[in-house]
């Protein structure tokens, strides 16, 4: 009996090493769900981060994701919003994948006064993880949709959640973050409008999510450059991963970009974001754009997201798939 419960012990402390190895040894996914099949272009900002136990995580879905029908989508487990701005939230989206072109894409259906994000949250019965002063407005929208407002969950600036198995935190992005009116709509709404104002919705954010195989990622939605960049997302966090804005004029341009990655985060790769250009033709970077002067000036590999496209990271923030 005794030998037997010993055997049963071993056994059993080999399976957990087995099952701890398979965890190490599984790679996150990240899809982008950008406007044309094999590109990156100006709108795409949508990407999909699929942990290895099955979690599904939408990063800004923009105006490239047509609406919760969107064949690409399949299960979402939560949404992140970096800030309220049309392009992330989505005032708008296309009709489907592909619709128009690269440098025009057709984005005419509206999502107002809901946005793109709560909509694909009411259908997907997703959680939405945002900071700041963010998380009411989604819960109004959800509640008003009949959804349920408490799937809108606050990660407010130096804390954290965990949804879902994947660690979820805000950090610092140095940009505005004001509401559209035609979001609040009504008498309000057409003041505000009339008067040239926004709503407050606090400080727009980044992401900083650490993954179940321990890779940790930072997202920086819209920002230019920041100290913490260097303080918290390295210093704290060490991400390995980074998706860095890199189309100037709202953000960090292409040289600005590739100092935060060289100098401030030093990830062990990056993936460049809201490029604002046809940066691709083929899949190719062409020559001239912003895109390519980023990945001539930056020391890590650059992984330019073309849409649809998946490509598989290790926990050390390598790409070992798909790249
Ligand atoms: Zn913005």
């Amino acid at each position: 009996m005794r030998r037997n419960s010993v055997i049963w012990m071993i056994l059993v402390g080999c399976m957990a090493a087995l099952i701890a190895q398979v965890a190490l040894a599984a790679n996150v996914k990240v899809t982008p769900l950008g406007g044309q099949d094999g590109e990156f272009c100006p709108q795409d900002r949508a990407l999909i981060f699929e942990d290895p136990n099955g979690t599904r995580i939408l990063y800004d879905a923009g105006r490239t994701v047509a609406g919760p029908n969107d064949p690409r989508l399949g299960k979402i487990d939560i949404i992140l919003v970096s800030h309220m701005h049309g392009d992330h939230v989505g005032n708008a989206h296309n009709k489907e994948p592909n619709s128009g072109s690269c440098a025009n894409p057709d984005v005419s259906v509206s999502a107002l006064p809901n946005s793109n994000t709560a909509n694909i949250a009411l259908a997907k019965k997703a959680k939405i993880v945002t900071g700041s002063e963010m998380p009411p407005f989604f819960a109004g929208k959800l509640k008003a949709n009949g959804g349920d407002p408490r799937d809108s969950i606050l990660a407010r600036l130096g804390g954290s959640v965990k949804v879902g198995g994947v660690t979820i935190a805000t950090v610092t992005a140095l940009h505005s973050n004001g509401l559209d009116p035609d979001y609040i709509g009504g008498e309000l709404g057409k003041s505000m409008k009339d008067a040239g104002i926004a709503g407050y919705v606090g400080e727009a954010t980044g992401y900083v999510l650490t993954f179940s195989n321990g890779l940790v990622v930072y997202l920086s939605g819209d920002t230019g450059i920041t100290s913490e960049q260097d303080t918290v997302v390295r210093g704290h966090y060490k991400a390995k991963l980074a998706v860095l804005n890199i189309g100037d004029t709202f953000t960090t341009g292409p040289m600005e970009a590739a100092y935060v990655i060289n100098n401030l985060v030093q990830p062990a790769s990056v993936i460049p974001s809201h490029a604002n250009e046809v940066a691709t033709k083929g899949g190719k970077v062409l020559p001239g754009t912003k895109t390519e002067t980023f990945t001539n000036a930056v020391k890590v590999p650059v992984h330019v997201p073309l849409s649809g496209k998946m490509m598989e990271f290790d926990s050390n923030g390598k790409c070992v798939a798909g790249c």
